[in-house]
Protein backbone atom coordinates (compact mmCIF):
# COMPACT_ATOMS: atom_id res chain seq x y z
CA UNK A 1 0.00 0.00 0.00
CA UNK A 2 1.20 3.68 -1.01
CA UNK A 3 1.94 5.76 2.33
CA UNK A 4 0.41 9.07 2.08
CA UNK A 5 1.76 12.03 1.56
CA UNK A 6 2.20 14.89 4.05
CA UNK A 7 0.98 18.15 2.95
CA UNK A 8 2.23 20.86 5.82
CA UNK A 9 0.29 23.77 5.50
CA UNK A 10 -3.39 24.78 4.16
CA UNK A 11 -2.15 28.16 2.45
CA UNK A 12 -2.69 28.34 -1.16
CA UNK A 13 0.21 26.26 -1.90
CA UNK A 14 -0.30 23.07 0.76
CA UNK A 15 -4.48 23.33 -0.76
CA UNK A 16 -3.33 23.01 -4.45
CA UNK A 17 -0.82 20.37 -4.07
CA UNK A 18 -3.18 18.34 -2.07
CA UNK A 19 -6.16 19.16 -4.82
CA UNK A 20 -3.88 18.14 -8.04
CA UNK A 21 -2.76 14.85 -5.83
CA UNK A 22 -6.19 13.60 -4.56
CA UNK A 23 -6.96 14.23 -8.34
CA UNK A 24 -4.76 11.61 -9.28
CA UNK A 25 -5.71 9.38 -7.03
CA UNK A 26 -2.85 9.50 -4.57
CA UNK A 27 -3.36 9.40 -1.05
CA UNK A 28 -2.29 12.69 1.04
CA UNK A 29 -3.03 14.11 4.75
CA UNK A 30 -2.74 18.00 4.87
CA UNK A 31 -2.06 19.45 8.28
CA UNK A 32 -2.90 23.33 9.15
CA UNK A 33 -1.77 24.86 12.63
CA UNK A 34 -4.31 27.20 12.83
CA UNK A 35 -8.15 26.61 13.76
CA UNK A 36 -9.81 27.09 10.46
CA UNK A 37 -9.42 28.77 6.96
CA UNK A 38 -7.67 32.07 6.95
CA UNK A 39 -9.53 35.34 6.94
CA UNK A 40 -7.12 37.67 5.85
CA UNK A 41 -7.90 38.78 1.78
CA UNK A 42 -3.60 38.73 1.50
CA UNK A 43 -3.06 37.93 -2.55
CA UNK A 44 -5.56 39.47 -4.60
CA UNK A 45 -4.27 38.70 -7.93
CA UNK A 46 -5.09 35.33 -9.87
CA UNK A 47 -2.76 35.91 -12.64
CA UNK A 48 -3.74 34.07 -16.38
CA UNK A 49 -0.61 30.64 -15.89
CA UNK A 50 -2.66 29.66 -12.55
CA UNK A 51 -6.06 30.24 -14.00
CA UNK A 52 -4.36 27.39 -17.07
CA UNK A 53 -3.46 25.20 -14.35
CA UNK A 54 -6.62 25.23 -12.95
CA UNK A 55 -8.42 24.60 -16.49
CA UNK A 56 -5.94 21.25 -16.36
CA UNK A 57 -7.77 20.54 -12.66
CA UNK A 58 -11.47 21.47 -14.18
CA UNK A 59 -12.01 24.48 -11.59
CA UNK A 60 -10.71 27.44 -13.68
CA UNK A 61 -14.80 28.53 -13.83
CA UNK A 62 -15.61 28.21 -10.84
CA UNK A 63 -12.30 30.05 -9.34
CA UNK A 64 -13.21 33.09 -12.35
CA UNK A 65 -16.44 32.79 -11.55
CA UNK A 66 -16.17 34.04 -7.98
CA UNK A 67 -13.53 37.36 -8.99
CA UNK A 68 -13.45 40.15 -10.84
CA UNK A 69 -11.43 40.01 -13.97
CA UNK A 70 -9.94 43.08 -14.28
CA UNK A 71 -8.92 44.09 -18.12
CA UNK A 72 -6.62 46.75 -17.62
CA UNK A 73 -3.88 48.98 -15.74
CA UNK A 74 -4.19 52.78 -15.59
CA UNK A 75 -1.14 54.39 -14.97
CA UNK A 76 -1.40 57.87 -12.88
CA UNK A 77 0.41 60.94 -12.08
CA UNK A 78 -1.76 61.85 -8.92
CA UNK A 79 -5.12 61.75 -9.74
CA UNK A 80 -3.95 62.67 -13.80
CA UNK A 81 -4.12 59.13 -15.87
CA UNK A 82 -1.29 59.42 -18.35
CA UNK A 83 -1.30 55.78 -19.75
CA UNK A 84 -3.04 52.63 -19.81
CA UNK A 85 -2.28 48.76 -20.56
CA UNK A 86 -5.29 47.39 -21.76
CA UNK A 87 -4.39 43.14 -20.87
CA UNK A 88 -7.51 42.10 -22.59
CA UNK A 89 -5.68 43.74 -25.97
CA UNK A 90 -2.05 42.60 -24.85
CA UNK A 91 -3.46 38.91 -23.58
CA UNK A 92 -5.80 37.89 -26.12
CA UNK A 93 -3.32 35.84 -28.27
CA UNK A 94 -1.20 34.57 -25.23
CA UNK A 95 -3.65 33.32 -23.00
CA UNK A 96 -7.68 31.78 -22.62
CA UNK A 97 -7.61 34.37 -19.82
CA UNK A 98 -6.24 37.88 -20.72
CA UNK A 99 -6.84 39.32 -17.50
CA UNK A 100 -5.91 39.44 -13.99
CA UNK A 101 -8.23 37.80 -11.42
CA UNK A 102 -9.08 40.00 -8.10
CA UNK A 103 -10.22 37.49 -5.80
CA UNK A 104 -9.48 37.68 -1.85
CA UNK A 105 -7.01 35.17 -0.64
CA UNK A 106 -9.97 34.10 1.90
CA UNK A 107 -12.15 33.28 -0.87
CA UNK A 108 -10.21 31.50 -2.54
CA UNK A 109 -8.78 29.13 -0.50
CA UNK A 110 -11.70 28.10 0.77
CA UNK A 111 -13.30 27.55 -2.98
CA UNK A 112 -9.88 25.50 -2.75
CA UNK A 113 -10.98 23.58 0.35
CA UNK A 114 -14.54 22.70 -1.04
CA UNK A 115 -12.86 20.85 -4.07
CA UNK A 116 -10.84 19.20 -1.83
CA UNK A 117 -14.51 17.93 -0.28
CA UNK A 118 -15.22 16.32 -3.32
CA UNK A 119 -12.31 13.99 -3.10
CA UNK A 120 -12.92 13.27 0.13
CA UNK A 121 -9.75 15.28 1.72
CA UNK A 122 -10.46 17.24 4.74
CA UNK A 123 -7.68 19.71 6.10
CA UNK A 124 -7.17 18.60 9.77
CA UNK A 125 -6.95 21.90 11.07
CA UNK A 126 -5.41 22.76 14.91
CA UNK A 127 -2.83 20.17 13.61
CA UNK A 128 0.81 21.16 13.81
CA UNK A 129 4.31 19.41 12.91
CA UNK A 130 6.95 19.36 15.60
CA UNK A 131 9.20 17.20 14.13
CA UNK A 132 10.35 14.81 11.18
CA UNK A 133 13.29 12.51 10.18
CA UNK A 134 13.92 11.41 6.64
CA UNK A 135 14.15 7.18 7.55
CA UNK A 136 15.09 6.81 3.47
CA UNK A 137 12.30 4.62 2.24
CA UNK A 138 9.76 7.10 4.22
CA UNK A 139 10.01 10.01 6.34
CA UNK A 140 7.98 9.79 9.99
CA UNK A 141 6.74 13.04 11.48
CA UNK A 142 5.31 14.43 14.75
CA UNK A 143 2.34 16.26 14.92
CA UNK A 144 0.54 17.53 17.63
CA UNK A 145 -3.18 17.84 18.06
CA UNK A 146 -5.29 19.06 20.22
CA UNK A 147 -6.64 15.50 21.83
CA UNK A 148 -3.36 13.68 21.36
CA UNK A 149 -0.17 14.05 19.33
CA UNK A 150 0.50 11.60 16.80
CA UNK A 151 3.51 10.15 14.96
CA UNK A 152 2.80 8.64 11.85
CA UNK A 153 4.82 7.57 8.41
CA UNK A 154 4.79 9.30 5.05
CA UNK A 155 6.17 8.71 2.02
CA UNK A 156 7.52 12.67 1.28
CA UNK A 157 6.80 15.55 3.47
CA UNK A 158 6.15 19.00 1.48
CA UNK A 159 6.63 21.70 3.65
CA UNK A 160 3.77 24.55 2.01
CA UNK A 161 3.92 26.03 5.96
CA UNK A 162 4.45 29.88 4.77
CA UNK A 163 7.69 32.40 4.95
CA UNK A 164 8.40 30.62 8.48
CA UNK A 165 8.25 26.88 7.90
CA UNK A 166 9.39 24.88 10.30
CA UNK A 167 9.93 22.04 7.29
CA UNK A 168 13.00 24.62 5.72
CA UNK A 169 14.51 25.16 9.70
CA UNK A 170 14.41 21.37 10.54
CA UNK A 171 16.05 20.53 6.81
CA UNK A 172 18.68 23.68 8.28
CA UNK A 173 18.16 25.31 4.96
CA UNK A 174 19.66 28.78 4.68
CA UNK A 175 17.21 31.40 3.34
CA UNK A 176 19.28 34.09 2.23
CA UNK A 177 18.39 37.41 1.03
CA UNK A 178 17.11 40.82 3.59
CA UNK A 179 14.06 43.06 3.90
CA UNK A 180 13.12 46.58 2.64
CA UNK A 181 13.47 49.39 4.74
CA UNK A 182 9.83 50.82 3.83
CA UNK A 183 6.57 50.00 5.84
CA UNK A 184 4.17 48.92 3.76
CA UNK A 185 0.72 48.85 4.27
CA UNK A 186 -2.55 47.50 2.67
CA UNK A 187 -5.93 48.36 3.26
CA UNK A 188 -9.62 47.03 1.48
CA UNK A 189 -12.28 49.83 1.65
CA UNK A 190 -15.18 50.80 0.54
CA UNK A 191 -14.56 53.91 -1.23
CA UNK A 192 -15.47 56.25 -4.31
CA UNK A 193 -13.38 58.47 -6.49
CA UNK A 194 -12.17 58.63 -10.27
CA UNK A 195 -8.96 57.36 -9.64
CA UNK A 196 -10.96 53.61 -8.49
CA UNK A 197 -12.68 51.64 -10.99
CA UNK A 198 -12.93 48.19 -12.16
CA UNK A 199 -9.24 47.97 -12.93
CA UNK A 200 -5.62 48.31 -11.29
CA UNK A 201 -5.07 52.03 -10.90
CA UNK A 202 -1.53 52.96 -10.29
CA UNK A 203 -0.58 56.61 -8.82
CA UNK A 204 2.75 57.61 -8.73
CA UNK A 205 4.24 61.05 -7.61
CA UNK A 206 7.83 62.10 -6.57
CA UNK A 207 6.93 60.93 -3.06
CA UNK A 208 4.56 57.72 -3.46
CA UNK A 209 3.56 55.12 -4.94
CA UNK A 210 0.17 54.03 -4.49
CA UNK A 211 -1.72 50.67 -5.67
CA UNK A 212 -5.92 50.71 -6.22
CA UNK A 213 -7.96 47.67 -7.25
CA UNK A 214 -11.59 46.19 -7.17
CA UNK A 215 -12.35 43.21 -4.55
CA UNK A 216 -15.68 41.72 -3.83
CA UNK A 217 -18.82 43.92 -4.01
CA UNK A 218 -18.75 47.30 -5.98
CA UNK A 219 -17.20 49.93 -4.03
CA UNK A 220 -15.00 48.09 -2.79
CA UNK A 221 -11.25 48.87 -3.14
CA UNK A 222 -7.81 47.11 -2.38
CA UNK A 223 -5.39 49.96 -1.49
CA UNK A 224 -1.24 49.26 -1.40
CA UNK A 225 1.04 51.73 -0.27
CA UNK A 226 4.11 53.30 1.02
CA UNK A 227 3.49 54.96 4.88
CA UNK A 228 5.57 57.84 5.08
CA UNK A 229 8.89 58.32 7.44
CA UNK A 230 6.94 60.32 9.61
CA UNK A 231 4.01 57.63 10.81
CA UNK A 232 6.94 54.86 10.13
CA UNK A 233 8.44 54.79 13.67
CA UNK A 234 4.82 55.26 15.28
CA UNK A 235 3.36 52.15 16.33
CA UNK A 236 0.89 50.67 15.77
CA UNK A 237 0.27 53.01 12.59
CA UNK A 238 -3.78 53.34 11.25
CA UNK A 239 -5.65 54.07 8.77
CA UNK A 240 -6.83 57.55 10.36
CA UNK A 241 -2.80 58.14 9.60
CA UNK A 242 -3.14 57.93 6.21
CA UNK A 243 -6.54 59.39 5.28
CA UNK A 244 -4.87 62.95 4.35
CA UNK A 245 -2.38 61.20 2.19
CA UNK A 246 -4.47 59.03 0.41
CA UNK A 247 -6.67 61.91 -0.74
CA UNK A 248 -4.49 63.75 -1.89
CA UNK A 249 -2.71 60.71 -3.78
CA UNK A 250 -6.38 59.95 -5.60
CA UNK A 251 -8.71 62.25 -4.05
CA UNK A 252 -10.65 59.13 -2.68
CA UNK A 253 -13.51 59.28 -0.53
CA UNK A 254 -13.04 56.76 1.70
CA UNK A 255 -16.09 55.50 3.43
CA UNK A 256 -14.93 52.10 5.39
CA UNK A 257 -11.91 50.61 6.37
CA UNK A 258 -12.91 46.77 6.47
CA UNK A 259 -9.22 45.38 6.73
CA UNK A 260 -6.06 47.65 7.26
CA UNK A 261 -2.82 45.84 7.46
CA UNK A 262 1.07 47.05 7.74
CA UNK A 263 3.73 45.32 6.93
CA UNK A 264 7.65 44.84 5.87
CA UNK A 265 8.68 43.04 2.85
CA UNK A 266 11.56 40.57 2.45
CA UNK A 267 13.24 38.93 -0.76
CA UNK A 268 14.92 35.49 -0.05
CA UNK A 269 15.16 32.43 -2.01
CA UNK A 270 15.87 29.53 0.10
CA UNK A 271 19.35 27.45 -1.12
CA UNK A 272 17.42 24.06 -1.93
CA UNK A 273 13.77 23.02 -2.50
CA UNK A 274 14.61 19.75 -1.44
CA UNK A 275 16.38 17.17 0.74
CA UNK A 276 15.70 13.70 -0.12
CA UNK A 277 12.00 12.88 0.68
CA UNK A 278 11.51 16.36 2.09
CA UNK A 279 10.32 19.13 -0.24
CA UNK A 280 9.14 22.69 0.46
CA UNK A 281 7.17 25.03 -1.73
CA UNK A 282 5.50 28.11 -1.74
CA UNK A 283 6.48 30.92 0.66
CA UNK A 284 8.74 28.55 2.30
CA UNK A 285 10.81 28.56 -0.25
CA UNK A 286 10.75 31.95 -1.66
CA UNK A 287 9.37 35.61 -0.64
CA UNK A 288 9.66 38.64 -2.26
CA UNK A 289 7.57 41.78 -2.90
CA UNK A 290 3.47 41.17 -2.99
CA UNK A 291 3.80 44.41 -5.71
CA UNK A 292 3.11 42.77 -9.33
CA UNK A 293 1.25 39.67 -7.87
CA UNK A 294 3.61 37.00 -8.08
CA UNK A 295 4.11 35.33 -4.46
CA UNK A 296 1.08 32.94 -4.50
CA UNK A 297 0.96 32.27 -8.14
CA UNK A 298 5.01 31.41 -8.16
CA UNK A 299 3.47 28.83 -5.07
CA UNK A 300 0.68 27.30 -6.65
CA UNK A 301 3.22 27.01 -9.92
CA UNK A 302 5.54 25.16 -7.30
CA UNK A 303 2.60 22.78 -6.16
CA UNK A 304 1.95 21.50 -9.70
CA UNK A 305 5.25 21.48 -10.51
CA UNK A 306 5.75 19.10 -7.68
CA UNK A 307 2.48 17.21 -7.55
CA UNK A 308 2.57 15.94 -11.00
CA UNK A 309 6.07 14.15 -10.42
CA UNK A 310 5.24 13.02 -6.87
CA UNK A 311 2.17 11.48 -8.70
CA UNK A 312 4.05 9.59 -11.20
CA UNK A 313 6.23 8.11 -9.21
CA UNK A 314 4.04 6.98 -6.58
CA UNK A 315 1.58 5.92 -9.04
CA UNK A 316 4.35 4.19 -10.79
CA UNK A 317 4.14 5.50 -14.01
CA UNK A 318 7.70 7.55 -13.77
CA UNK A 319 11.20 6.60 -12.21
CA UNK A 320 12.20 8.58 -8.87
CA UNK A 321 14.76 10.61 -10.44
CA UNK A 322 11.96 12.93 -12.10
CA UNK A 323 11.83 14.07 -8.24
CA UNK A 324 15.31 15.82 -9.34
CA UNK A 325 13.73 18.05 -12.14
CA UNK A 326 11.33 20.01 -9.47
CA UNK A 327 14.07 22.00 -7.75
CA UNK A 328 16.52 23.01 -10.99
CA UNK A 329 12.85 23.87 -12.46
CA UNK A 330 11.49 26.13 -10.20
CA UNK A 331 14.54 27.81 -7.95
CA UNK A 332 15.85 29.43 -10.92
CA UNK A 333 12.48 31.27 -11.48
CA UNK A 334 12.01 31.85 -8.05
CA UNK A 335 16.09 33.41 -7.87
CA UNK A 336 15.23 35.29 -11.06
CA UNK A 337 11.65 36.39 -9.92
CA UNK A 338 13.22 37.85 -6.34
CA UNK A 339 15.87 39.13 -8.18
CA UNK A 340 14.05 41.37 -11.08
CA UNK A 341 10.85 42.48 -8.59
CA UNK A 342 13.51 43.57 -6.25
CA UNK A 343 15.22 45.64 -8.64
CA UNK A 344 12.14 47.11 -9.68
CA UNK A 345 10.68 47.23 -6.18
CA UNK A 346 13.94 49.53 -5.49
CA UNK A 347 13.91 51.94 -8.22
CA UNK A 348 10.49 52.83 -7.77
CA UNK A 349 9.29 52.70 -4.48
CA UNK A 350 13.10 53.82 -3.08
CA UNK A 351 13.05 57.05 -1.38
CA UNK A 352 16.37 58.55 -2.66
CA UNK A 353 16.79 60.50 -5.57
CA UNK A 354 17.31 58.35 -8.33
CA UNK A 355 14.04 56.56 -7.22
CA UNK A 356 11.67 59.68 -6.73
CA UNK A 357 12.90 61.19 -10.04
CA UNK A 358 11.45 57.35 -11.59
CA UNK A 359 8.43 58.26 -9.79
CA UNK A 360 7.98 62.03 -11.31
CA UNK A 361 9.58 61.72 -14.66
CA UNK A 362 10.07 58.85 -16.33
CA UNK A 363 7.13 56.65 -15.25
CA UNK A 364 4.20 59.43 -16.43
CA UNK A 365 6.65 60.97 -19.69
CA UNK A 366 8.06 57.53 -21.03
CA UNK A 367 5.27 55.15 -19.43
CA UNK A 368 2.66 56.53 -21.73
CA UNK A 369 4.87 56.14 -24.89
CA UNK A 370 6.11 52.49 -24.21
CA UNK A 371 3.24 51.41 -23.60
CA UNK A 372 1.36 52.68 -26.75
CA UNK A 373 3.90 49.53 -28.01
CA UNK A 374 2.25 46.09 -29.13
CA UNK A 375 5.87 44.86 -28.62
CA UNK A 376 5.69 46.45 -25.12
CA UNK A 377 2.54 45.14 -24.04
CA UNK A 378 2.86 41.71 -24.55
CA UNK A 379 6.03 41.50 -23.05
CA UNK A 380 4.69 43.10 -19.62
CA UNK A 381 1.33 40.44 -19.77
CA UNK A 382 3.71 37.81 -20.39
CA UNK A 383 5.48 38.31 -17.29
CA UNK A 384 3.10 39.13 -15.45
CA UNK A 385 0.68 36.66 -16.26
CA UNK A 386 3.82 33.81 -15.62
CA UNK A 387 2.82 32.50 -19.41
CA UNK A 388 6.71 33.43 -19.94
CA UNK A 389 7.64 30.69 -17.52
CA UNK A 390 9.42 28.37 -19.05
CA UNK A 391 11.41 25.10 -18.54
CA UNK A 392 14.23 24.80 -21.32
CA UNK A 393 17.28 24.24 -18.81
CA UNK A 394 15.34 21.14 -17.62
CA UNK A 395 17.10 17.79 -17.64
CA UNK A 396 13.23 16.57 -18.95
CA UNK A 397 13.44 19.44 -21.59
CA UNK A 398 14.68 18.22 -25.04
CA UNK A 399 14.40 18.95 -29.22
CA UNK A 400 12.78 21.90 -30.64
CA UNK A 401 10.58 22.53 -33.72
CA UNK A 402 9.61 25.47 -35.26
CA UNK A 403 9.85 27.96 -32.22
CA UNK A 404 8.40 25.77 -29.76
CA UNK A 405 11.58 24.12 -27.76
CA UNK A 406 11.25 21.30 -24.97
CA UNK A 407 10.18 22.88 -21.72
CA UNK A 408 8.12 25.90 -23.01
CA UNK A 409 4.72 26.38 -22.09
CA UNK A 410 2.41 24.86 -24.87
CA UNK A 411 1.25 27.91 -26.44
CA UNK A 412 -1.85 28.45 -26.48
CA UNK A 413 -4.36 28.94 -30.09
CA UNK A 414 -7.23 30.82 -29.86
CA UNK A 415 -9.36 28.44 -32.31
CA UNK A 416 -9.02 25.24 -31.07
CA UNK A 417 -9.81 23.44 -27.90
CA UNK A 418 -6.39 21.68 -27.84
CA UNK A 419 -6.25 23.48 -23.82
CA UNK A 420 -9.58 21.55 -22.99
CA UNK A 421 -8.52 18.41 -24.29
CA UNK A 422 -4.93 18.49 -21.76
CA UNK A 423 -5.63 17.04 -18.25
CA UNK A 424 -3.69 17.08 -14.81
CA UNK A 425 -4.10 13.18 -15.14
CA UNK A 426 -1.62 12.37 -17.86
CA UNK A 427 0.76 13.07 -20.72
CA UNK A 428 -0.28 14.27 -24.03
CA UNK A 429 1.15 14.42 -27.40
CA UNK A 430 0.25 17.22 -30.09
CA UNK A 431 0.59 15.81 -33.34
CA UNK A 432 1.08 17.82 -36.46
CA UNK A 433 -0.27 17.25 -38.93
CA UNK A 434 -3.37 14.81 -37.40
CA UNK A 435 -3.49 10.93 -38.46
CA UNK A 436 -2.33 7.71 -37.25
CA UNK A 437 2.11 8.03 -37.63
CA UNK A 438 4.45 5.66 -35.59
CA UNK A 439 4.74 8.36 -33.10
CA UNK A 440 0.95 7.79 -32.29
CA UNK A 441 1.05 4.00 -31.86
CA UNK A 442 3.86 3.96 -29.80
CA UNK A 443 2.91 6.38 -27.01
CA UNK A 444 -1.03 4.55 -26.65
CA UNK A 445 1.26 1.69 -24.24
CA UNK A 446 2.46 5.19 -22.13
CA UNK A 447 -0.81 6.27 -21.53
CA UNK A 448 -0.32 9.26 -23.10
CA UNK A 449 -3.04 10.47 -25.15
CA UNK A 450 -3.00 11.79 -28.79
CA UNK A 451 -4.19 15.40 -29.61
CA UNK A 452 -4.60 15.71 -33.41
CA UNK A 453 -4.19 19.37 -34.52
CA UNK A 454 -3.96 20.83 -38.32
CA UNK A 455 -0.78 22.73 -39.61
CA UNK A 456 -3.08 25.65 -40.08
CA UNK A 457 -1.62 29.56 -40.22
CA UNK A 458 -2.80 30.10 -36.42
CA UNK A 459 -0.48 27.05 -35.50
CA UNK A 460 2.17 28.14 -37.04
CA UNK A 461 2.43 31.76 -35.88
CA UNK A 462 2.20 30.23 -32.57
CA UNK A 463 5.65 28.19 -33.12
CA UNK A 464 4.46 24.98 -34.12
CA UNK A 465 6.23 23.11 -36.95
CA UNK A 466 4.66 21.02 -39.99
CA UNK A 467 5.50 16.92 -39.09
CA UNK A 468 6.11 17.81 -35.79
CA UNK A 469 5.32 16.01 -32.24
CA UNK A 470 5.40 17.87 -28.96
CA UNK A 471 4.92 15.46 -25.70
CA UNK A 472 3.50 17.49 -23.26
CA UNK A 473 3.29 17.02 -19.63
CA UNK A 474 0.43 17.03 -17.35
CA UNK A 475 1.31 20.74 -16.55
CA UNK A 476 0.64 21.81 -19.82
CA UNK A 477 4.36 22.21 -20.38
CA UNK A 478 5.95 20.42 -23.46
CA UNK A 479 8.71 17.99 -22.52
CA UNK A 480 10.07 17.14 -25.89
CA UNK A 481 9.94 18.30 -29.50
CA UNK A 482 10.36 15.75 -32.37
CA UNK A 483 10.00 15.06 -35.70
CA UNK A 484 7.61 12.39 -36.20
CA UNK A 485 9.75 10.80 -38.51
CA UNK A 486 12.40 9.85 -36.20
CA UNK A 487 10.21 8.12 -33.64
CA UNK A 488 13.44 6.71 -32.05
CA UNK A 489 14.19 9.99 -30.75
CA UNK A 490 11.08 10.04 -29.20
CA UNK A 491 11.28 6.33 -27.66
CA UNK A 492 14.61 7.44 -26.01
CA UNK A 493 13.00 10.02 -24.59
CA UNK A 494 9.63 8.10 -23.18
CA UNK A 495 12.02 4.83 -22.15
CA UNK A 496 13.85 7.34 -19.57
CA UNK A 497 11.30 9.35 -18.59
CA UNK A 498 8.46 6.45 -18.29
CA UNK A 499 8.18 3.40 -16.25
CA UNK A 500 7.95 1.15 -19.01
CA UNK A 501 6.14 -1.85 -16.23
CA UNK A 502 2.96 -0.19 -15.97
CA UNK A 503 0.76 0.82 -19.07
CA UNK A 504 -2.56 2.46 -18.20
C1 LIG B 1 -0.59 42.13 1.96
C2 LIG B 1 -0.21 41.03 1.01
C3 LIG B 1 -0.67 41.06 -0.28
C4 LIG B 1 -0.33 40.04 -1.18
N1 LIG B 1 -0.79 40.10 -2.46
C5 LIG B 1 -0.48 39.10 -3.34
C6 LIG B 1 -1.07 39.07 -4.67
O1 LIG B 1 -1.86 39.92 -5.06
N2 LIG B 1 -0.76 38.01 -5.49
C7 LIG B 1 0.11 37.02 -5.07
O2 LIG B 1 0.41 36.11 -5.87
N3 LIG B 1 0.66 37.02 -3.82
C8 LIG B 1 0.36 38.02 -2.94
N4 LIG B 1 0.84 37.98 -1.66
C9 LIG B 1 1.66 36.84 -1.21
C10 LIG B 1 0.78 35.64 -0.83
O3 LIG B 1 -0.13 35.98 0.18
C11 LIG B 1 1.67 34.49 -0.39
O4 LIG B 1 2.68 34.31 -1.36
C12 LIG B 1 0.87 33.20 -0.23
O5 LIG B 1 0.00 33.24 0.87
C13 LIG B 1 1.83 32.02 -0.02
O6 LIG B 1 1.09 30.85 0.11
P1 LIG B 1 1.68 29.59 0.87
O7 LIG B 1 0.59 28.58 0.83
O8 LIG B 1 3.00 29.25 0.29
O9 LIG B 1 1.96 30.07 2.36
P2 LIG B 1 0.93 30.62 3.44
O10 LIG B 1 -0.24 31.26 2.80
O11 LIG B 1 1.73 31.43 4.39
O12 LIG B 1 0.40 29.31 4.15
C14 LIG B 1 1.23 28.54 5.00
C15 LIG B 1 0.36 27.83 6.03
O13 LIG B 1 1.17 26.90 6.76
C16 LIG B 1 0.72 26.89 8.11
N5 LIG B 1 1.83 26.35 8.93
C17 LIG B 1 3.01 26.93 9.22
N6 LIG B 1 3.78 26.11 9.96
C18 LIG B 1 3.05 24.98 10.16
C19 LIG B 1 3.31 23.76 10.86
N7 LIG B 1 4.47 23.54 11.48
N8 LIG B 1 2.33 22.82 10.90
C20 LIG B 1 1.15 23.03 10.25
N9 LIG B 1 0.85 24.17 9.58
C21 LIG B 1 1.80 25.12 9.52
C22 LIG B 1 0.41 28.36 8.39
O14 LIG B 1 -0.46 28.48 9.49
C23 LIG B 1 -0.22 28.79 7.06
O15 LIG B 1 -1.63 28.66 7.07
C24 LIG B 1 0.51 38.98 -0.74
C25 LIG B 1 0.96 38.96 0.59
C26 LIG B 1 0.62 39.97 1.46
C27 LIG B 1 1.13 39.92 2.88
Amino acid sequence: MVRPILIVGAGPTGLVMALWLSKAGIPVRIIEKNAGPGEASRAMAVQARTLELYQLLGIADRIVAAGIPVHAMHLRRGREEVATLPFSDAGQFISPFPFILSLPQDIHERLLIEELSHFGVAVEWNSELMRFRDDGDSVSAEIRRPEEDEIASFSYVCGCDGVHSSVRQGLRLEFPGGTYDQMFYVADVVASGTALNQDVNVSADAESLLLGFPIRSEGTFRLVGIVPKEFAAKSPVDFEDLRPLVKAQIDAEVQAVNWFSTYHVHHRVAEHFRVGRVFIAGDAGHVHSPAGGQGMNTGIGDAVNLSWKLGAVLSGTAPESILDSYEPERIEFAKVLVHSTDRAFRAVVGTNLQSRAIRRFLVPRFGPLMLRLDATRNVLFRLVSQTQIHYSHSELSEGVRGSVQGGDRLPWLPNSDIYDQLSSARWSLICIPSGTSRVTEMVGRFGIKVIDVEFTQEAQSAGFAADSAYLVRPDGYVGAAFDIHEPDLMLSYLEKWFTLSVEN
